[in-house]
């Protein structure tokens, strides 16, 4: 018989309901009770949802993140946190979110203020969570006092319950030592608080434990594998049986070391890694249990089954008792119920529905899978045949495919990304059409989101205000940030971005392939979700996207307005993209399209065009060795997108991260004429590498951090400006603030960018 069980399920509710339950506790308009039994309920609604699984995670709730609820579990706070008076759930809080020392909050005075932990990718997902810290002193001690609640939780409710912690080495890896000590010296002590923790679980009748282990598929050094082999030769002695679980990726060259880790079973990831578990099946000793993660954890769209079961049935005939199944991953990464999804318009209609399956549904695919390996699949005959009917009619489906599409992309040639010279002749064309001063000045995009805007919006959203009402409020927004950077004498202008909710669902909701859902919802960080739209089909574009309002904004002022654009790589990796493809033919598809955009905007007489690629770095695979493919059609998507314009028009791009390092020479290739990015909090120090790579082309340094409320001096920016001088030959330089400004109050924006204006105007005249 197979054994099904799930790594994790989303915890942030169906209609998000942890998120507002956060929200309402921090802003002191409920109560601690009242916020732990919306934990509570959550946790039974979870488990009920997965009652019929042969093992139910445990311990996968938290609060604001699973890794802090390990740190607490591990006695390994920062000792700045130490010496709390108050809840433990409030003091966990204090290190997600940090306090400080004026808030009225109670024991803010005697234990003061303190700042938040550091937060994270975990791993190549969007989730975030907060990074351990450690120091050569660092001591753990056991207090599982929040897994024993939730166990005995579970236990009252009947669940089979499967314990799920973050296991010692990726714990480790994943943390930071803050004193830069070498923190694999910590692990014999980490070892023994895990061998109390695994004890404390055995007395209270746990079999299996589930223990996290992704770091596995990441690629590691003699000394993380040592410590692999150190750290379950220690813990085999335990009464429990551990489930070492990775995923997210191929083991690759750690497949023998995961097969042969002295504990009872391993979990892998056959949508990353299927081609490995035959070879593995090959290597296991005949004592372990194999789980193989046969459901995509990470996207949206339902399984096909039958294939599947095709693959799947001699394994489970070879393998009998010891095959467990599962989700690849935790289902933390995926939306809670595709039965939310009842209205049903453009946006996400029945027949794009009938092709999804959110957490809950794919826990009803692993149970079809079960039931077939184990009765045979007339057991499920109507399951797996309306599963065949809904998979075959997305595979043949014409809103999918798009004939046009796939012989524009047949079409594709390096030539398309090229521009017609080289940097040096542009930059005279563009000085002479563009006639801007030294050190000129210019924001990445957005002006404050306002109340009225917002408003404005939601208003159109709820059919209240007709189209050309929301035109009217939002070309009223546009002419106030134009006004407004007029007086402030920026140099090149934007439009402000009023009109876009986001940046990446603004260009797929007008996009043909992309749909959109109302509960897509998936964690973020602490109480923050995102909403991924979904790239379904090939990839077009209708009509004109941004021109309008830009052109609008251009008839406004006589100084270059800005066309404002988002990147395929970043729409893509916003996205839940099809996994019918590569994540490369989506990519060159979106960069088809708004190649369009640049070259309408370019044919309206907009000479400035910016194409943000904010989120290019995170596209990067686990890998290292995987990163120079990915890099490839990831710049060559944007070349595609942006450089088909003439010599006179200057594409900018925009990048909101502080490492450079190691994609330096992929930027360069990427040819934008301008790249603004965010340094201002790294003092210029980041630009070490595009000055050790002797970056060719005009960089505008993020010289002002947006994220904080704080007004930069006109010194300081002079300051930094000079820094940057230092690394970049000044005629290169432009002055910016880090990022959009969409989150700060005009308030806050008029006198940060005054005081940005005139540090340029100082630093011309002392050039
Ligand atoms: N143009 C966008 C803005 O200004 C860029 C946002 C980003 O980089 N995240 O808001
Ligand atoms: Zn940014």
């Amino acid at each position: 018989m197979v054994t099904t069980h799930n790594l994790g399920f989303p915890r942030i509710g169906a209609k998000r309901e942890l998120k507002f339950a956060l929200e309402a506790y921090w802003k002191g308009q409920s109560s601690l009770p009242a916020l732990k039994q919306v934990g509570k309920e959550l946790r039974q609604g979870n488990w009920s949802l997965q009652s019929r699984l042969d093992l139910v995670p445990v311990g996968d709730f938290a609060f604001y993140d699973q890794v802090l609820d390990m740190s607490f579990t591990l006695g390994n706070l920062p000792a700045r946190v130490q010496g709390f008076h108050g809840d433990q759930l409030d003091n966990y809080f204090r290190v997600a979110r940090g306090r400080s020392a004026e808030s009225a909050e109670e024991h803010a005075h005697c234990c003061g203020g303190v700042a938040a932990g550091e937060m994270t990718k975990w791993f190549d997902t969007n989730y975030h969570y907060i990074v351990p810290e450690f120091t050569a002193e660092t001591q753990f001690k056991l207090d599982a006092s929040r897994l024993l609640e939730q166990l005995a939780e579970a236990k009252a409710q009947n669940v089979k319950a499967k314990p799920v912690i973050v296991g010692p080495v990726t714990y480790l890896a994943i943390g930071k030592a803050k004193d830069d000590s070498n923190r694999l010296a910590l692990l014999p002590q980490l070892l023994q608080v895990y061998t109390e923790l695994l004890e404390t679980l055995a007395t209270q009748g746990v079999e299996w434990v589930q223990i996290d282990e992704p770091l596995l598929v990441t690629e590691l050094d003699a000394d993380w594998q040592h410590a692999f082999n150190l750290a379950y030769h220690q813990l085999k002695s335990s009464r429990v049986k551990l489930l070492v679980a990775t995923y997210f990726g191929q083991l690759a060259d750690n497949q023998y070391l995961a097969a042969n880790l002295p504990v009872a079973g391993l979990h892998v990831d056959a949508i990353n890694g299927r081609h490995e578990v035959l070879p593995l099946i090959g290597m296991l000793p005949a004592h372990k249990v194999l789980s193989i993660g046969v459901i995509n954890g990470r996207n949206i769209w339902k399984t096909d089954l039958n294939a599947t079961l095709d693959w799947l049935e001699p394994i489970a005939e070879r393998l009998g008792d010891r095959l467990w199944i599962a989700p690849s991953c935790s289902l933390l990464h995926v939306p809670v119920d595709l039965d939310s999804e009842q209205k049903l318009a453009g946006k996400l209609d029945s027949e794009i529905k009938s092709w999804l399956a959110y957490a809950k549904q794919k826990l009803e695919e692993l149970r079809i899978l079960a039931v077939a390996l184990n009765q045979g699949r007339a057991a499920v005959k109507d399951a797996l045949a309306s599963n065949h009917t809904a998979v075959e009619t997305r595979r043949h489906s014409q809103r999918v495919h798009n004939p046009a599409v796939k012989a524009a992309l047949e079409k594709l040639t390096p030539a398309l990304g090229q521009r017609q010279n080289g940097y040096t002749q542009r930059a005279v064309k563009q000085a002479a059409l563009l006639k801007l001063p030294k050190y000129p000045t210019t924001t990445i995009g957005s002006f404050p989101q306002t109340a009225e805007i917002r408003h404005a919006r939601s208003q159109f959203k709820a059919g209240e205000l007709d189209q050309a009402g929301y035109q009217v409020a939002m070309k009223a927004e546009i002419e106030r940030s134009v006004r407004e950077q007029e007086k402030l004498e920026l140099d090149v202008l934007v439009h402000g971005e009023a009109e876009r909710n986001d940046m990446v669902e603004y260009f797929g909701e007008q996009l043909n392939g992309y749909a959109f859902s109302q509960f897509g919802w998936v964690q973020s960080y602490g109480s923050r979700c995102v909403k991924p739209p979904i790239l379904f089909g090939d990839i077009s574009r209708p009509k004109a996207m941004t021109v309008d309002w830009i052109k609008y904004a251009q008839s406004l002022t006589s100084k270059p307005m800005k066309g404002m654009l988002t990147g395929p790589v970043t729409i893509l990796n916003w996205s839940f993209v099809r996994d019918d493809q590569p994540r490369s033919v989506s990519c060159y598809q979106l960069a088809l399209a708004i190649r369009q955009e640049v070259l309408d905007l370019e044919k309206a007489g907009i000479n400035v065009i910016q194409i943000d690629e904010a989120a290019l770095r995170e596209g990067l695979p686990l890998r290292k060795s995987q990163w120079n493919e990915y890099l490839r059609w990831a710049v060559e998507s944007f070349r595609i997108t942006a450089n088909g314009v003439a010599d006179e028009t200057q594409i900018h791009t925009h990048m909101c991260y502080s490492e450079f390092n190691d994609i330096i020479s992929a930027i360069a290739d990427m040819d934008a004429d301008v790249i603004t990015i965010e340094t201002s909090r790294s003092d210029m120090e980041l630009l070490d590498a595009f000055d050790n790579f002797n970056y060719p082309n005009e960089i505008g340094p993020g010289v002002y951090d947006i994220h904080s409320p704080n007004i930069p001096t006109q010194e300081h920016i002079v300051q930094l400006m000079q820094k940057a001088a230092e690394r970049i030959p000044a005629e290169r330089l432009w002055v910016n603030p880090d990022c959009g400004l969409k989150t700060r109050q005009w308030a806050e924006v008029l006198p940060a960018l005054g005081n940005m204006v005139a540090a340029a105007k100082v630093l011309r005249a002392n050039a």
